[in-house]
């Protein structure tokens, strides 16, 4: 029987680990091979092959998922992307339709309204805070409802329990992107969500090496997915399974470090006279911070802010950093700031940008593993130079 484990710190080093450590080997070695021996299988999908998704790697890395959210079961997939994209596949035909939240990460959200809808599957956008909306929304077709944990930049975290009642009353599958928490905040399969996407490229990974993506959740949707993963090709190598299997291991110590300063350098901004608002959810200032202290077991390492006056000196301040790196991307280890007008949202138009709130002068901070006071004493520097 296998072993279970009661904390998300013992998971994350023995959940899903062979049985029998192979030739005593204590790091889960990589198995670089292809294909594997016949044994007999009698489904084309249980063959043992890379892109079947069921190497010794790939096993592991399910186990281990599965275990981390208190799910039936996990697949991994070659990206963020690769999941999102394969579940929504998987679950939507011709002539269904879906409700997604109005602020959506942008590749999720240009391959709904852009491929999707080529495809005959539509959708409409729904205000997550807002429940009383949605079912004016609702139609016979309406198959899936899909929103974010917390959404980026603005770090908004929908009615998910709200969510999750809805699909209940309707049928419908209900799934949530959670990358941004991480399993150690937010576990949704535990509040009752039928799916759980990663992109694993941020905090599952942590390392800012790799791309990966997962889905976790119900057993039959995720054999579902298994098989249309199969299909599509969008297989994660064994080399990043590896990487990721290796990055995953230290994912409590990193978030739970995350959580602690990304709240320290929010308190520092929040009482900088050069800083006009701040977006963090561990502040009480922030309209989500009640349902997240709820929901969440902490608030993440990741916050939004604007300066006072216009873009330039927004670009200043970034430029005038030494510690953060300016780059698109977040999780890793290292500390990453980005303007997402000119990054994660320069796919949307300024005027549907403004409508949800998003600023061309917001700054996007992925608080990394420095020294909280070194970040502090940089960011100190860049805001009076
Ligand atoms: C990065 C990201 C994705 C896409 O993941 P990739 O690994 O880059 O394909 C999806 N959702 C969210 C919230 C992300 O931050």
């Amino acid at each position: 029987m296998p072993k279970t484990y009661q904390n998300i710190e013992t998971k994350l080093i023995h959940a899903g680990e062979p049985e029998e450590r192979i030739r005593g080997s204590v790091s889960l070695p990589v198995f670089q091979s292809s294909t594997f021996e016949y044994g007999g299988q009698s489904s084309y999908h249980d063959l043992k092959y890379i892109r079947l998704n069921n190497t010794p790697n790939h096993i592991a890395l399910h186990k281990k998922l599965a275990a981390l959210e208190n799910a039936e079961a996990a697949l991994v997939t070659a990206s963020g992307m690769g999941a999102i994209s394969t579940t929504l596949l998987s679950l939507l035909s011709p002539g269904d339709h879906l409700l997604v939240q109005n602020c959506l990460y942008g590749g999720t959200h240009d391959f709904i309204t852009k491929d999707l809808t080529k495809l005959g599957i539509f959708y409409d956008f729904i205000d997550g805070s807002d429940p009383e909306s949605w079912e004016p929304k609702l139609r016979a077709e309406t198959k899936v409802i899909y929103v974010e944990s917390m959404t980026n930049p603005l770090l908004q975290v929908a009615d998910l329990i709200a969510v999750v009642e809805f699909a209940t009353a309707h049928h419908l599958i209900s799934m949530t992107d959670n990358t941004f928490p991480s399993p150690v905040n937010f576990r949704a399969p535990e509040q009752g969500f039928d799916l759980s996407l990663h992109s694993c490229t941020k905090y599952l990974n942590g390392h800012s090496d790799i791309v990966a993506g997962a889905v976790i959740g119900r057993g039959e949707l995720i054999q579902q997915i298994t098989h249309k993963l199969n299909h599509l090709g969008a297989s994660l190598d064994p080399h990043a399974c590896f990487l990721l299997h290796r990055g995953m291991k230290t994912l409590a110590v990193r978030v739970r470090y995350q959580n602690e300063s990304a709240l320290a350098i929010s308190k520092f901004l929040e009482h900088h006279p050069a800083v006009e608002k701040i977006n963090y959810l561990g502040l009480e200032s922030h309209p989500d911070h009640e349902r997240a202290r709820e929901l969440f077991d902490g608030f993440s390492g990741m916050l939004s802010f604007e300066l006072k006056g216009d873009v330039e000196v927004a670009d200043r301040f970034i430029q005038n950093t030494t510690l953060s790196i300016s780059a698109p991307s977040l999780g890793g280890v290292e500390t990453l700031i980005t303007r997402p007008a000119t990054t994660s949202h320069s796919g949307m138009s300024q005027e549907d940008r403004q409508a949800l709130g998003i600023s061309d002068r917001l700054i996007r901070l992925s608080v990394g593993l420095e020294a909280t006071e070194d970040l502090i004493e940089d960011f100190d520097q860049a805001l009076t130079p």
